[in-house]
């Protein structure tokens, strides 16, 4: 499997190619072509093994033909991210940024420290892609400041750290809110109460060690 056989934006295989991501890492080979698919996940990844990509190039893909397909509508977030901590949501961005440059694919910060009028008014000039850690998420939620209908692909990054730090309620209220997106999960490891979220979030997930 190479990038180019994934059926791509041209532009993105642009931009991976200048991001020198030559080939696809093994956790990217299983992932995207699954998750382009539109199929719920379950990868089992670490830092280090190209788990960021893995959800970002089908994100971007997805939302990049969505947006051609539906020229007129309103320009509400088509997917979220969750990570455990601002530093990791930040690289996320900034991976989102490279892969995405040229694109009609806008990225919203959404975490504590920074004011939160700022990430609202980012948003509601309109974005793709949300990323953020839960407690700010569910702050913006309540205040009912943002639209979720949209969301298409709701990702969790390294939901192990997530559970640890006892985000598991934020994360169930975050996903109430969506209609029945596609979910795609990372942890460095699969514990059962890892797979448990997995299945309270999807129908059906497929499995993806490496
Ligand atoms: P991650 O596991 O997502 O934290 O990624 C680890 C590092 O690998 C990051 O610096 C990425 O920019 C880089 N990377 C991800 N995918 C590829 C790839 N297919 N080829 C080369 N580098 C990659």
């Amino acid at each position: 499997l190479t990038f180019a056989s994934c059926g791509l934006p041209p532009k993105l295989l642009l931009n991976l190619e200048t991001a020198g991501y030559d080939f696809p890492t093994p956790i990217q080979m299983q992932a995207i072509p699954a998750a382009l698919s539109g199929n719920s996940l379950l990868a089992s990844a670490d830092t280090g093994s190209g788990k960021t990509a893995s959800f970002l190039v089908p994100i971007i893909s997805r939302c990049t033909t969505y947006r051609s397909e539906h020229p007129s509508d309103q320009r509400n977030p088509l997917a979220m991210v969750l990570a455990p901590t601002r530093e990791l949501c930040v690289q996320i961005e900034n991976q989102a940024k490279v892969l995405g440059k040229g694109l009609p694919f806008k990225t919203a910060l959404v975490v504590g420290g920074d004011p939160m009028s700022g990430q609202l008014y980012r948003i509601q000039q309109g974005v793709e892609l949300i990323i953020g850690t839960p407690g700010r998420v569910v702050d913006l939620l309540v205040k009912h400041a943002i639209e979720l209908d949209n969301i298409m692909t709701f990702v969790l990054d390294e939901v192990d750290c997530m559970l640890q730090r006892g985000f598991r309620d934020l994360v169930m209220q975050i996903f109430q809110a969506l209609s029945q997106p596609q979910v795609l999960l990372f942890s460095a490891t699969v514990s059962r109460e890892v797979e448990k979220v997995g299945g309270s979030l999807a129908k059906e997930i497929i499995l993806v060690s490496i």
